[in-house]
């Protein structure tokens, strides 16, 4: 696919063995990676925002399928140089930058990037678990929206995919399943096993690609949202009339104008009857 060292080499060569406390288990398999890649919909004409990149190898074929651009962020400096040979194999195609991706303004990143590109970009990251969430859950707030992304595709733990993209009435359906589905339509590419990584992670991963909406399925309050979720998920066993007392406005009022039954729980309610709080909530606050 390049002429670059094959991943293992890099790994030695630059002395990245992988380190717990930065959530590292590499992809080493480049058709794995490319399939990735693919499924996120990279090609020519689209440029990339990836987080950590590691030793490079969806880096790589997110630029052999034709990506025009990839913005990379990785907080681990010892990456920097295998990094630098993968930019150098696609001139002007790769800019890294060292830094925790949860304090990057991407936009701004994107736009001082020294070879930026103007093609749409899409966000495609093979993250620690803990990071992929929080990441997730800011770049579902963005503002403005439509934001400066259309797509992401990400690797999340497979009980954590299964909350994505969860229906109501199911035990996995909570917060996170309300607010990935009210701005981007997700939905499972495939699942990846242990054994792809090095070292082998004790779980099994799914790759959920998150297609931006252009406008949300209703109109709402982002905080207003979180703060509706968090009241009714926080006591997800408790009828609504009782977990969203949390909330601190009328409940009575609140179901009123949501003519929401007062006797549901957390878990039966619609994404739409939430959005519909959100809005009751702004407005009783
Ligand atoms: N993309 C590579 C792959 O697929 O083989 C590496 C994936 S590894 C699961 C996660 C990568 O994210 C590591 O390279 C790690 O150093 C980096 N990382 C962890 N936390 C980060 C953060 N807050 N900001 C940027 N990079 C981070």
């Amino acid at each position: 696919m390049d002429n670059l060292p094959p991943l293992r080499e890099v790994i030695n060569t630059h002395g990245l063995q992988a380190r717990k406390s930065l959530g590292q288990n590499f992809l080493l398999d480049l058709n794995l990676t490319r399939r990735i890649a693919r499924e996120a919909g990279v090609q020519a004409g689209v440029q990339v925002y990836e987080v950590g990149p590691g030793p490079g190898g969806l880096t790589r074929a997110l630029l052999a399928e034709g990506a025009d651009h990839v913005l990379a962020i990785e907080k681990d400096n010892r990456c920097l140089a295998a990094l630098s040979e993968v930019a150098d194999a696609y001139p002007g195609r790769l800019d890294v930058i060292e830094q925790d991706a949860l304090q990057v303004d991407e936009a701004t990143a994107l736009a001082g990037s020294p070879n930026q590109s103007e093609a749409p970009c899409i966000i495609v990251a093979n993250l620690p678990y803990n990071v992929s969430a929080v990441l997730l859950t800011k770049w579902l707030q963005a503002d403005p929206w439509p934001p400066w992304f259309q797509s992401l595709t990400l690797m999340f733990q497979k009980e954590v995919a299964d909350r994505i993209t969860a229906k109501p009435g199911s035990k996995a359906y909570g917060r996170l399943s309300v607010l990935s589905n009210w701005r981007t339509s997700p939905r499972r590419l495939f699942d990846v096993s242990p054994q792809a990584f090095v070292p082998a992670p004790k779980i099994v991963s799914t790759v959920v690609r998150f297609d931006v909406r252009k406008k949300p399925v209703a109109p709402a309050d982002v905080n207003a949202l979180q703060a509706a979720t968090t009241a009714a998920f926080g006591q997800r066993r408790k009828m609504i009339r009782s977990s969203l007392k949390s909330l601190g406005v009328s409940v009575e009022a609140l179901l009123d104008a949501t003519e929401i039954e007062p006797t549901l729980r957390a878990e039966t309610l619609s994404v739409e009857q939430y959005y519909a709080l959100a809005r009751a909530y702004v407005a009783l606050k």
